[in-house]
């Protein structure tokens, strides 16, 4: 639990609160300073960062005068956009990915799952894989083109080597 923020701020605080903002979190001048900026109508991102010196030389500027300044040496850190962990192409982990299973399905949907070869489908009570027509133990950066991707029934995947580069689409 952080420890509620009293002695030198309490008036800030107390103001916060009469304005319904709760003040539990609020363990330093930052947070203080953010909660005040946000009260007054400056939303602050998430990841900008104050520095302390800054936060408490402008909570004393509002104590004195009233009047709340945004800050002026903000530092802004954009945090990374996320991407998706994609494991080794060669390892099975890769085949429930879901970046696999998600480009799997639109070649299913480009295709048709029926076998590129044979032309067998479920209603003939086989199963449809999506083979990698350049393999992608051989070519990992082809593992994740739609255009490297053909159904293949699992009589014909099977009988397909790693030497076997046809297209049969
Ligand atoms: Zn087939």
């Amino acid at each position: 639990m952080a420890k509620p923020m009293n002695g030198k701020w309490k008036t800030q605080i107390l103001e916060l609160q009469a304005a319904g903002v709760k003040t539990g979190n609020i363990c330093n001048p930052q947070r203080l300073y953010r909660a005040m900026l946000k009260l007054k109508g400056h939303t602050l991102p998430k990841w900008a960062k104050i520095h302390p010196e800054t936060a408490v030389r402008h909570l004393k500027e509002y104590r004195q005068t009233g009047i709340l300044q945004p800050p002026e040496n903000l530092v802004i850190c954009k945090p990374k956009p996320k991407t998706p962990y994609v494991p080794p192409v060669e390892t099975d982990e890769f085949l429930i990915s879901y970046a696999w299973r998600k480009l799997r399905y639109e070649a299913l949907k480009k295709h048709g799952a029926q076998c590129s070869l044979c032309g067998r489908g479920r209603k003939h009570g086989v199963v449809v894989h999506v083979d990698h027509i350049k393999p992608r133990r051989l070519y990992p950066e082809l593992a994740l083109v739609l255009d490297n991707l053909q159904p293949l029934c699992e009589d014909c995947n099977h009988g397909k080597g790693n030497w076997d580069e046809t297209d049969w689409r």
